[in-house]
């Protein structure tokens, strides 16, 4: 799933590429937005018709497309992707909504699953509403960090991945970060203390940046980011079935925390 550094990617991709300043022409959505299988939903994008881009914005896995009048809030799900398509390109299978700008340029968002939102907004506030502060961000302190955290019984896992108390960490970065700082994803919050918890903080920012950076430096063929799978060089904790713990050389243990499946070092994470 896009975590922070793959939707951050994704913005600046929209940004290099001249979106901001675009007004979009026209706008085609597929007839059928929301299946079974997922719970994506397209919801009045089609009233962006004449609507110039005046920003991008994010918090979290959460764009915000600014436009003259409202904003188009975009969440890749587990699945999207926001592609430029190239001038003779054919529509890419499972595009759901095909932006054209008056740059003659297209816009697809593609994905197969389904997940992905695409939904209006009266304002860029509102599409991060109910969110934390991005992880990423420089005003969330060491001390704010921490304080979101100390006084609460429940396992770390599940609070960092809490968009609520702060916004982009999901489930790969998250073990990558207690692994970085060797703490376990089972211990409770309130029994972390304050110092481990700023190195947690420390750890998150330094995990999301590493990836960040990875991510801005391995685009496809075509300069897009390349987001969807995050096992890679990336990370220093492998996540498939026998791999090692890259401190102690043994193997990490799995186990599920909230329909989660976390990877970590029972011998170095406590
Ligand atoms: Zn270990």
């Amino acid at each position: 799933m896009p975590e922070l550094p793959e939707v951050e990617s994704l913005r600046r991709y929209l940004v290099r590429e001249g979106l901001v300043g675009s007004t979009i022409t026209s706008v085609k959505l597929e007839t059928k937005p929301e299946s079974p299988g997922g719970t994506g939903t397209i919801i009045g994008a089609n009233n962006a018709n004449g609507q110039t881009i005046t920003n991008i914005t994010r918090r979290g896995k959460q764009l915000a497309l600014e436009l003259n009048d409202f904003a188009l809030g975009v969440h890749m799900g587990m699945t999207g992707q926001l592609h430029f398509l190239l001038p003779e390109e054919p529509e890419p299978r499972f595009t759901r909504a095909l932006f054209t700008l008056n740059s003659g340029t297209r816009l697809a968002l593609i994905d197969p699953r389904r997940w992905a939102k695409l939904q209006r907004f009266d304002s860029s506030a509102e599409a991060f509403d109910g969110l934390g502060p991005d992880a990423l961000d420089d005003r969330l302190t060491a001390d704010d960090f921490a304080g979101r955290f100390d006084k609460r019984t429940g396992q770390i896992k599940q609070l960092l991945l809490n968009q609520q108390l702060i916004a982009g960490i999901g489930n790969i970065y998250a073990d990558e970060s207690f692994h970085r700082v060797k703490i376990s994803p089972a211990r409770r919050a309130n029994t972390i203390s304050e110092s481990k918890l700023k190195s947690l903080h420390k750890a998150v920012r330094e995990s999301l940046e590493h990836a960040l950076e990875f991510i801005l430096n391995n685009p496809d063929e075509f300069g897009r980011p390349y987001i969807v799978d995050a096992y890679d060089d990336r990370m220093q904790l492998h996540r498939k079935l026998g791999s090692f713990c890259p401190r102690c050389e043994i193997p990490l243990v799995t186990k599920k925390f909230g329909g989660r499946t976390a990877y970590f070092c029972t011998s170095c994470q406590k």
